[in-house]
């Protein structure tokens, strides 16, 4: 499977334009792939299974920024908490205290998103609202200094209708600027991570600061994941 250079160029220049970041989601990809669009500059890349992050990493240029995007174990933490860029899924304080713990082992701060839950979807994960106010309200006594939280991340409804998409990122901006807000100790909240492939044109009209593709880089992925 070839990757789509063009689209790739096409899109990281209607970024660059806007300001927003662009991950490039491989998981399921071959370090090939990956280093196709390394080697036109790309160095953001999202993966969601740790194991496969891990054993990607290990093959590939040390200079790629890893992105870790999907649901995270507490007891998976340790393996990517030594070089990980930034967690996006952070759905649980629980969680955030055991990437707190990795990250003073490691003596490092560990970036991290909160995942809010916006869609329609019960299994889809994150915090809902009162959830998070309530996290961010806690947050400050906890005295994580080894996280950091740098904004927060959501999912849109799986559907066609872009209205419905629209109104949940939208929903997510508002509450991105209410956390930002708040101005919390260790917290620097200038990071919204929201848009795919099928979305992310609406997310950058709506406020996205960052977004995760991967089907439109690297073609469709064969297996449902
Ligand atoms: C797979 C995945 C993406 C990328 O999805 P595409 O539709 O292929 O762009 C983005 N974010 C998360 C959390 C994902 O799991």
């Amino acid at each position: 499977m070839a990757v789509n250079k063009e689209t790739y160029q096409q899109i990281k220049a209607e970024l660059d334009a806007k300001n927003v970041t662009l991950v490039a989601v491989s998981k399921t990809k071959p370090v090939e792939d990956i280093l196709e669009l390394y080697h036109l500059g790309q160095r953001d890349f999202g993966e969601n299974y740790v194991q496969e992050l891990v054993d990607k990493a290990a093959q590939l240029p040390k200079d790629i920024r890893w992105h870790f995007i999907g649901h995270l174990q507490t007891n998976k933490v340790k393996l990517i908490a030594p070089f990980v860029q930034l967690i996006h899924g952070v759905d649980s304080l629980k969680l955030l205290k055991e990437i707190n713990k990795e990250g003073e082992k490691n003596n490092r701060v560990i970036d991290c998103l909160l995942q809010v839950h916006i869609a329609k979807e019960e299994t889809k994960f994150g915090f809902d609202k009162e959830e998070l106010n309530l996290t961010i309200s806690h947050f400050g006594d906890l005295k994580l200094t080894n996280t950091r939280i740098c904004g927060l991340m959501g999912m849109a409804s799986f559907t066609e209708d872009m209205t419905i998409v629209r109104q949940e990122f939208r929903k997510l901006k508002e509450i991105f600027n209410n956390h930002a807000e708040l101005k919390l100790q260790n917290s620097k909240p200038e990071t919204l991570s929201m848009g795919m492939s099928s979305d992310y044109t609406i997310a950058i009209e709506e406020g996205s600061t960052m977004i995760r593709i991967g089907s439109l880089l690297f073609g469709e992925r064969t297996k449902n994941q």
